[in-house]
């Protein structure tokens, strides 16, 4: 299993980072986990096979998570030669099917008929789906939007979760921790210090009690707003705040292997 990623900021513009991005390999499957602005050039600049993208999984309706969907489809149309004939599959939450609708009327048909089929799955709390490749997907629903949740991703001996964005009600530490529980790698936004934070993000002291009760192998942390990743060590906080597993705050382009590839 292979993870990239492809971009890790926020909703404010970089010049070195992109909107929320992974790539993750394994075995069958080439999946993208959100399509933020920025994502088509970053799967360039880190030479991820963009072309063959097999399935896109979905965190919620953002445009700094799926900004670059419109772009994304528009190059596998008219930029992917030769042409692509394999389907993609797209897996979102409740209304993936309503967005895409939309984004077809605003910006063409391209979007729902790029030449090749278009699958789209809208993922339940509960209901585990696999992708054709064989890595089983599932969701639970975070304190964000009205659609937000958070994924797990399972390879045969390799896993990893994303929490997408989300605040951590009362007692959502155990129940999120126990979902994302155990993973190889989990990605985990911290967009602001304690002192900033809204209901619907997360902080250096939310994440310590998330991750604690996840307990992952490796903590990768993402979406963490300009002005505090320059005045602030995050990695640090995190320890301050009682977590004491392995932390990297990333930057675009980070990569993680694990398994034996053939998950
Ligand atoms: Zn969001």
């Amino acid at each position: 299993m292979r993870l990239v990623a492809v971009g890790t900021g926020t909703v404010v513009p970089e010049g070195d980072r992109g909107g929320s991005c992974f790539y993750l390999e394994a075995a069958g499957s080439r999946l993208l986990i959100d399509c933020g602005p920025g994502a088509l050039q970053g799967l360039a600049r880190w030479d991820l096979p963009w072309k063959s993208i097999t399935d896109i999984v979905i965190t919620h309706f953002h445009a700094d998570h799926i900004g670059a969907l419109p772009g994304l489809f528009f190059a596998l149309r008219h930029g992917a030669a030769p042409e692509r004939g394999e389907p993609l599959t797209v897996w979102g939450p409740l209304g993936t099917g309503r967005l895409f609708s939309r984004l077809a009327a605003a910006v063409g048909d391209y979007v729902l008929h790029p030449g090749f089929a278009v699958r789209i799955h809208e993922l339940e709390e509960g209901v585990g789906q696999a992708t054709e490749g064989g890595l089983e997907l599932s969701v639970r629903s975070t304190a964000h939007t009205e659609e937000s949740h958070a994924v797990r991703i399972q390879g045969r001996d390799a896993a990893v979760g994303y929490t997408g964005d989300t605040g951590l009600p009362e007692g959502d530490a155990r129940a999120l921790g126990s979902f994302l529980g155990g993973l190889d790698v989990l990605i985990a936004e911290c967009s602001l210090a304690d002192d900033e934070v809204s209901d619907n993000h997360l902080s250096p002291r939310r994440l310590a009690s998330l991750a604690g009760a996840a307990n992952p192998g490796l903590l990768w942390v993402t979406h963490v707003y300009p002005h505090f990743r320059r005045r602030d060590d995050v990695a640090e906080l995190l320890s301050t705040a009682g977590y004491e597993g392995a932390v990297r705050v990333l930057s675009d382009g980070d990569a993680w292997s694990g398994g034996t590839g053939e998950s």
